[in-house]
């Protein structure tokens, strides 16, 4: 439908390069994938608001904005491999995929995980492959990765994801003491050493797992 594109772009217009970005190919991929797709039926005409919107179970898909963000922040190039921990509704993976990186997403709610399945087919998103699982421990059978983006917050950053990180590589993850109050840290591998940047303040629904939080906290949608 047209007027779903039309959206799409002022969504990309006012809240992605209004704001500050700059990547090309990330905007290109944010004009393309169909974030409506991603979500519920009686939220379609949200789905290209500034806001996070509820997936079930508890979860939100990021706004525009922080994907776009994180994205161009991950610096991808076609060919890469990346590893997404918290698969959610499938969009941040898609936006991803768009770019020409092979990816790998963990989801630890089965249900969440099966609809996002069906979704991803259904889209032919081929280049995206699915893992139900506790994401704080990787996805040890294609490591190591190009790039990792985590997109539920944590308290810690899980050994695992640095130990499956490529030197050079990237990895960015929200970490914060509190639930649902992070700070978006950005860890670059590169010469045997780790250097770290604070991307700024970020609200991510819990990373729950063996190196998360134990209990999901915090649920209501924001
Ligand atoms: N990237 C998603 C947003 C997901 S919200 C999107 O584009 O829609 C965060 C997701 O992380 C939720 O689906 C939640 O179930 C999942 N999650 C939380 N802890 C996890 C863990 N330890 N392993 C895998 N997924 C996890």
């Amino acid at each position: 439908m047209s007027n779903l594109r039309f959206a799409r772009q002022r969504m990309v217009r006012e809240q992605v390069i209004a704001r500050g970005v700059k990547d090309k190919r990330v905007i290109a991929a944010m004009l393309k994938v169909p974030r409506h797709e991603f979500v519920d039926e009686a939220l379609v005409v949200q789905a290209y608001g500034d806001s996070s919107l509820p997936i079930g179970f508890g979860q939100t898909i990021s706004k525009p904005y922080i994907v776009a963000k994180m994205t161009e922040a991950l610096e991808i190039e076609p060919g890469m491999k990346v590893l997404e921990i918290g698969t959610g509704s499938g969009y941040q993976a898609a936006v991803l995929a768009e770019l020409g990186a092979e990816v790998f997403s963990v989801e630890r709610i089965k249900p969440l995980y099966i609809k996002t399945l069906n979704r991803l087919n259904k889209l032919r998103y081929f280049n995206i492959k699915l893992k139900l699982a506790d994401g704080t421990l990787g996805w040890e059978e294609y490591a190591p990765y190009d790039r990792i983006l985590v997109t539920a917050g944590g308290p810690e950053i899980p050994y695992a994801l640095l130990k499956q990180l490529k030197d050079p590589g990237i990895l960015i993850i929200p970490v914060g003491p509190i639930p649902r109050k992070q700070r978006l840290i950005k860890i670059m591998r590169r010469d045997g050493r780790f250097f770290k940047k604070d991307l700024g303040p970020a609200q991510f629904v819990s990373l729950v797992g063996r190196f998360g939080w134990e209990v999901e906290t915090g649920k209501e949608a924001n």
